[in-house]
């Protein structure tokens, strides 16, 4: 198994487990809340809850309608909708002292608005109680539903993330029931709804694309407006999910770095271990100030 190829140096890191580190987590389990950061085992955790005061929170539940093949949520009939869950994100946003946090979702296919109300009252909240706290949303495809698009933007996020994922060759086998172009298309409206809100999108390298497909989705993303693109290392995390095909060098995050800003991109994060929402305090600062 390709996946479990031994790990390059760069790629080696050691989980903090001190002990604010636990504290958070517990509060986490009191308040029942899911973190990407700790459902993905992030190996930035310790930098952004620590440091940079920033986290992203995973919404509507930790079962996802979909089953996409890279990812470690598992897939199910989710559970009923918890209108108590923006104020419990809201009041560990406070207690945490963020600065910077990602409200993300699983994909709640069975739901009609596709939990977007719910998304919205989070933003709300979250502004309730700590107004300065700036809040990226990084919503699924909403099923291309424009009008619960609409109901997520009236909140007014300060960030719009969705993520292409992977090129579009790859699409089909990486993600359920999402489309490439789907995606593209549902951060073109973010634009045309909202011309000044900074739009982001992520890809993962190590599943097998080429170098001209990157490019190529780089462009295909630039059609579509978007401002912030951050590419990141896949990593596998069991054997049932996809292998990694590559672990890409860091040289090769800079060149893509190098391009991607060369093409037009406001802003780009590029690294082995970088994710959708890291260092994304930042993005909202270097994107308001341009
Ligand atoms: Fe959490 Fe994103 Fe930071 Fe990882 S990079 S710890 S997922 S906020
Ligand atoms: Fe994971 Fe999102 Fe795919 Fe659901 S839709 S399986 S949460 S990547």
């Amino acid at each position: 198994n390709e996946g479990y190829q031994r790990k390059p140096e760069w790629l080696k890191i050691k989980l903090n487990t001190n002990k604010s580190y636990k504290s958070l987590k517990k509060m986490m389990r009191e308040n029942r809340l899911h973190t990407v950061c700790e459902e993905a085992k992030c190996p930035n955790i310790h930098e952004c809850w620590a440091s940079r005061k920033t986290a992203t929170f995973m919404i509507l539940g930790n079962i996802c309608t979909r089953g996409c093949r890279f990812c470690a949520v598992q897939t199910g009939r989710p559970t009923e909708l918890d209108w108590q869950e923006p104020e419990r994100v809201a009041a560990s946003v406070e207690t945490m002292g963020l600065r910077h946090v990602v409200v993300t979702a699983v994909a709640r296919d069975d739901l009609q608005d596709g939990g977007a109300a719910v998304f919205a009252e989070t933003i709300r909240a979250i502004r309730r109680r700590v107004p300065n706290c700036t809040v990226e949303v990084l919503p699924s495809d909403m099923k291309g539903d424009y009008e619960s698009l609409k109901t997520l933007m009236d909140a007014k996020p300060d960030i719009f993330n969705h993520n292409i994922e992977t090129v579009r060759r790859l699409t089909k086998r990486v993600r359920a029931r999402a489309t490439y172009d789907r995606s593209l298309e549902l951060l073109k409206r973010v634009k045309d709804m909202s011309p000044e809100l900074p739009t982001k999108s992520s890809m993962m390298l190590g599943l097998g694309e080429t170098k001209e497909e990157v490019l190529e989705a780089m462009d295909d993303l630039l059609a579509h407006k978007v401002d912030i693109l951050t590419l990141g290392q896949y990593l596998q995390p069991t054997k049932k999910h996809l292998n990694v095909e590559r672990y890409v060098h860091p040289d090769e995050f800079d060149e893509f770095k190098k391009i991607a800003l060369e093409k037009g991109f406001r802003h780009c994060e590029s690294g082995p271990m970088v994710r959708s929402s890291y260092h994304a305090d930042e993005q909202v600062n270097e994107t308001a100030r341009r």
